[in-house]
């Protein structure tokens, strides 16, 4: 048996997000600038796919900017935070995806903007109140903070952080790549000018997201060409890939409480199963609490057998990961932003609505074979 718990890396597509996409290549092909029926029904189907994105999220359609995933959205954000907006002072986090730290780190190279991070604590939690007196010494910066973390699962209070944004005229930037689709976003409540999504992280296919930026904030274009995204975008729409996310996440909000308690329990299942199985186990950031992290993301620490965890699991089967697919093979900077013990094996186990009891069970056997049990 294949057992897929590297959800956080990306998502398997949902049959039903590909039966809806299929049509969109093989009838529907047209391009949505184009004037003649082909062109004009895609259009229909993209203003449509906008609509209920917009509905979805309580923002409105004219505020959803269809992007190539997660990175662009991000850097689309961060560039008109620097270009459009002129700020020269951003604060972030050690612990926010490379999307948005090489970005901004080349920014800071070419010596357009400053950058503070926030500090925090010992299990990676953020300390608001020093956010706070950051922006009182500078009010009009720029705050990017991501909503969770996608090594750790550290969920980040962006209610807060939207407040003290506004309060102290702050531009607020939010990655909710590995949120969306996982929990309820209520942007006419939420504080927030820019927020970045990507739809292979909730059963959407990949190469597909979108930007939100409140209306009124300014919006510089990454991508020059054509006219497409109101001209905020160039370049053709990928109109299966848009149909495929606007599918996802109306399955995903369908069930979302379900889910949630569905994958907690899995999740749960795992804790208990290493926990009483193998001995020296602990957990990194504030992914062990329920109520402070992702459900779908559990990061732990096991020892050290000399052999590469990984492999080992991976000729078992079992697909995991050491942290972020994007950077294997690197360091973590968010493992290394949290000063773990070292000569321990950090395991990111990432699940999804797909997983099963039964592969929770095998993992914890497998784990159990490979590793030191608990002595009887
Ligand atoms: N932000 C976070 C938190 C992520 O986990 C990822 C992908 O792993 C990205 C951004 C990049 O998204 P995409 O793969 O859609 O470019």
């Amino acid at each position: 048996m294949k057992i897929y718990l590297d959800n956080a890396a990306t998502t398997p597509l949902d049959k039903k997000v590909f039966e809806a996409m299929t049509p969109y290549y093989l009838q529907h092909f047209g391009n949505a600038s184009s004037h003649h029926t082909f062109g004009r029904e895609v259009k229909a189907t993209l203003d449509a796919c906008r609509q209920t994105i917009a509905q979805l999220l309580n923002a409105n359609a004219d505020e959803i900017i269809f992007t190539s995933g997660g990175t662009e959205a991000d850097n689309t954000a961060i560039q008109s935070a620097i270009y459009g907006a002129g700020v020269e002072h951003v604060i972030t986090t050690k612990f926010e995806h490379h999307a948005v730290l090489h970005t901004l780190e080349q920014f800071e190279k070419k010596g357009k903007i400053r950058i503070s991070y926030i500090n925090h604590d010992t299990q990676g939690s953020l300390d608001l109140a020093h956010l706070e007196s950051l922006l009182q010494q500078q009010p009009n910066s720029f705050v990017s903070v991501m909503h969770a973390n996608n090594e750790i699962g550290n969920l980040n209070d962006i209610e807060a952080i939207g407040e003290l944004c506004e309060k102290y005229n702050a531009l607020f930037h939010t990655d909710t790549v590995q949120t969306m689709g996982h929990y309820a976003h209520d942007l006419q409540k939420l504080k927030v000018h820019y927020l970045a999504a990507s739809a292979h992280k909730f059963h959407g296919p990949k190469g597909v997201g979108f930007l939100y930026c409140r209306k009124g904030t300014p919006l510089t274009q990454l991508l020059h060409g054509g006219g497409q995204e109101a001209k905020l975008r160039a370049g053709t729409e990928n109109i299966a890939g848009i149909v495929g996310l606007t599918k996802a996440l109306e399955l995903a909000y369908a069930d979302l409480h379900e889910h949630h308690t569905y994958i907690q329990n899995l999740k749960n299942q795992l804790i208990d199963g290493l926990l009483n199985n193998l001995s020296d186990v602990t957990f990194n950031g504030r992914s062990f609490e329920a109520d402070k992290s992702l459900y779908t993301v559990l990061s732990v620490c096991l020892p050290d057998t000399g052999d590469d965890l990984l492999r080992c699991l991976d000729e078992q089967g079992i697909a995991v990961s050491g942290g972020s697919a994007c950077s294997t093979g690197a360091a973590s900077h968010v493992l290394q932003a949290l000063k773990l013990r070292p000569g321990r094996n950090t395991v990111r186990f990432s699940f999804s609505r797909f997983n099963t009891a039964e592969e929770i069970e095998q993992v914890v056997n497998v784990l159990s074979a490979l590793l030191q049990p608990i002595a009887a």
